[in-house]
């Protein structure tokens, strides 16, 4: 495995590789001394040409613990301000002689197509609506170790689907493991081509959230991206909030045993309450304590596992 571009790229066996190593890396997160010698030498670029909070430290930290050489760049600051092309930057970054690049990219398709133009590994680390895999392998690990095996699980996916690389990855990933998966937004934030209980493609859609509920074994919120919303895809927030968000109310229908997932940010009060956030089911923050050892174990199986190409 030389890229990580798209959940496509692993099969179920090659997921579960990179979750069960995870669990190894997660132990090193609680040592007092996170250190380890696997990447020595090994130069990583941290590029996000878009903002991140989670992602980028966690990368970052992921590399470091690990001993490589991490260095950050965001679009602000680098050439791309002077009107560098993407092609002109990556080539110039690539011909220092780094390992990895780690992509966030506002364009779906731009990491794929930087891995065409440079020749070191490239993680897709979040681009446009497309993609984002570190996120739905680390949405994984965080539900497998609270639930156990993923296979024959009832996860509702809620929200801003049509704005959302969560989602994208997240389908690809749960199919693979093997868990049922019911999507549910209003028509206007469904994505085109997936009608109400379509089900050929492994999911189904609903746009009843409260009818789905208590069935679930996990319930994953997704954020409302008004930075890619041209128009008005719902009335006003608090229509979407009482219809569609995981209000303190609605968490009554979820059953015991049922966690809360939402990859942040989050938009408290719109498409999840502050007491769901914080609510003993919710695997928010080990979502952020898993990214890291998540992330740490993409660039061992990238850099320095068995399999990997360089
Ligand atoms: N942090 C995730 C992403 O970058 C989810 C979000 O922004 O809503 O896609």
């Amino acid at each position: 495995m030389r890229h990580l571009l798209s959940m496509a790229d692993l099969d179920r066996a090659e997921i579960l590789r990179i979750l069960d190593t995870a669990v190894t890396m997660h132990e090193v997160q609680h040592r007092e001394v996170k250190k380890l010698p696997t990447l020595r030498g090994r130069t990583i670029i941290n590029f996000f040409f878009e903002d991140s909070t989670r992602t980028r430290s966690s990368f970052e930290l992921a590399g470091k613990w690990m001993s490589a050489d991490t260095i950050n760049l965001t679009g602000k600051g680098t050439s791309v301000s002077k009107g560098e092309s993407l092609r002109d930057t990556v080539r110039t970054i690539d011909a220092m002689g780094v390992d990895m690049m780690v992509i966030r990219h506002m364009a779906s398709g731009a990491p794929a197509q930087i891995a065409q133009w440079t020749g070191c590994s490239i993680v897709n680390a979040g681009d446009g609506t497309h993609e984002h895999p570190s996120q739905a392998l680390l949405d994984a690990y965080t539900m497998r170790a609270r639930l156990g095996d993923l296979e024959g699980r009832h996860v509702a996916i809620v929200g801003d689907l049509t704005h959302s690389r969560v989602l994208r990855s997240n389908l690809l990933c749960l199919r693979s493991l093997g868990a049922r998966v019911t999507l549910v937004a209003p028509p206007t934030l469904m994505p085109s081509g997936i009608g109400p209980w379509s089900d050929t493609d492994g999911f189904a859609t609903s746009y009843e959230l409260d009818d789905v509920l208590p069935s679930v074994d996990a319930v994953m919120m997704l954020r409302v991206q008004r930075e890619r919303m041209g128009g008005g895809f719902f009335p006003t927030a608090r229509e979407y909030a009482v219809t569609y968000g995981l209000t303190t109310a609605r968490l009554r229908r979820l059953p015991e045993h049922a966690v809360i997932c939402h990859p942040g940010p989050m938009n408290r009060g719109l498409e999840i309450s502050g007491d769901a956030a914080d609510a003993a089911q919710s695997l928010v923050l080990d979502q952020v304590s898993a990214g890291v050892a998540v992330r740490m174990s993409i660039l061992y199986h990238l850099l320095a596992g068995e399999g990997s190409d360089q």
